[in-house]
């Protein structure tokens, strides 16, 4: 087994538009066929009766209609790897930082969103368990054998950081606090912190407090469309989602109250048709209430809804990472950049030797998210691979060195100078 990923991966230069950017006009999901009643609600992996036992490997086709949350989780393979569950490596990686788990259920994840390989619509053709989520597969372990692993000796761990993610679910909430809780008991939240990457539709500010009282460190929220138009169109009412932009602003607005400044954030999907402009408004709204933004590549998963649709381009993607992390690191603001007619960067408003710098710092294009213990504008959560194919990476999983450098310029377009 490999973290290495053979799937087809549409390369982002394959862009059919032609452009250097997504345009909202083309970027729009198909609509969500009808499932054939046998196969909703996990109908199919519930008339089975057989039991779990230990690491579930995504296409082992097995129904396990016992194997859900909270005795069980799914980690991130680079997770899995890294803890030892299974074999493998990783391109140009030692380790993850992070411990991503994401609770699991024979019937999986209630909302339907366009881009995501859990949603609901593909329960059509894959079994819950057997599914990836974006780009790498999620196997499926006892949350004891994690905690067990982990609890030998946290303050030495590889890992930095630990992560909750949520589906939409109704059990969502209350397996959350009991994994959480599961954790805090046996493992010091100092020596490893943990995030909850929050799923605001069914949860109430109750709900967001009690993390904070589990032990929770950052709590985010999962927006990922970066305007109110995208956010519907790919996870609202265009795609029979039950997501409103308006109910994750209300529980990203609670998470400000409870956890405080710089302990709560949101992700967003860059390339889903939201212009560069709109996008970095967006960040810098967030940096002005007091948070971060975790950002990430449109991926066109095999099987999702925006599957025929073009990867973000690295053009764009690449102006969007280096401006993002002027706003929340380096206190320029979207203010003093300027956009062209099609809202993409022309100037990251700062004077072209500290632009250097920071592109030749290479900081800017590794994955972005919450903190590890390096320092403060280094992701513990380099999730390996999960929004590009190895082959042409968008988020830099690990250092970026001379070579890639080198790439990253000339995707910006900003040759070096001497
Ligand atoms: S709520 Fe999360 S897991 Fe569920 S379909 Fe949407 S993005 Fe995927």
């Amino acid at each position: 087994m490999s973290c290495i990923e053979n799937k087809s991966a549409p390369a982002a230069g394959d862009n059919k538009t032609g452009k250097d950017y997504n345009p909202y006009e083309v970027m729009e999901p198909r609509f969500p066929l009808k499932t054939p009643t046998d196969r909703r609600n996990g109908k199919h992996v519930k008339a089975n009766d057989i039991p779990s036992e230990g690491v579930y490997l995504p296409n082992n086709n097995i129904l396990a209609p016992h194997m859900k949350s909270p005795e069980y989780v799914q980690l991130s393979n680079a997770a899995a790897i890294t803890l030892g569950i299974m074999g493998g490596r990783m391109y140009r990686c030692e380790c993850t930082r992070c411990l991503n788990l994401l609770l699991t259920y024979p019937e999986g994840c209630r909302a339907n969103c366009a881009y995501c390989g859990l949603a609901r619509h593909r329960e059509a053709d894959r079994d819950y368990a057997d599914r990836n989520f974006i780009r790498v597969d999620w196997p499926a372990v006892p949350m004891a054998d994690i905690v067990d692993i982990v609890a030998k000796d946290p303050e030495n761990s590889p890992f930095h950081r630990m992560c909750i993610s949520m589906i939409t679910h109704p059990r969502s909430e209350d397996d959350t606090f009991t994994v959480l809780q599961q954790w805090t008991d046996r493992i010091d939240p100092d020596a490893i912190p943990v995030s909850i990457l929050s799923n605001p539709t069914t949860m109430t500010r109750d709900d967001v407090q009690r993390t904070k009282d589990l032990g929770a460190d950052i709590f985010t929220v999962a927006l990922d469309a970066a305007t109110p138009e995208v956010f519907d169109r790919t996870r609202g009412k265009g795609v029979q989602s039950p997501h409103k932009w308006s109910k994750y602003w209300e529980i990203m607005l609670e998470a400000r109250d409870i956890f405080g400044p710089q302990k709560f954030g949101a992700h967003i999907i860059v390339g889903m048709g939201e212009t560069e402009y709109e996008v970095l408004k967006l960040v810098q709204e967030l940096v002005d209430l007091g948070g971060h933004s975790h950002m990430f590549c449109f991926f066109p998963e095999q099987g999702s809804l925006m599957d025929h649709l073009p990867a973000t381009p690295r053009d764009q993607w690449r102006r969007v990472q280096l401006a993002r992390y002027l706003i929340d690191y380096r206190d320029v603001r979207v203010e003093q950049m300027k956009f062209d007619a099609q809202g993409r960067v022309e100037n990251y408003g700062i004077g072209d030797a500290e632009l250097a710098d920071v592109i030749d710092a290479g900081i800017a294009f590794r994955t972005s998210g919450c903190p590890g213990k390096f320092q403060d504008d280094i992701s513990a959560c380099d999730r390996p691979y999960g929004d590009s194919p190895p082959s042409d990476i968008a988020s830099y999983p690990f250092q970026p060195k001379k070579k890639d450098i080198k790439l990253i310029r000339k995707q910006l377009d900003i040759p070096v100078t001497v």
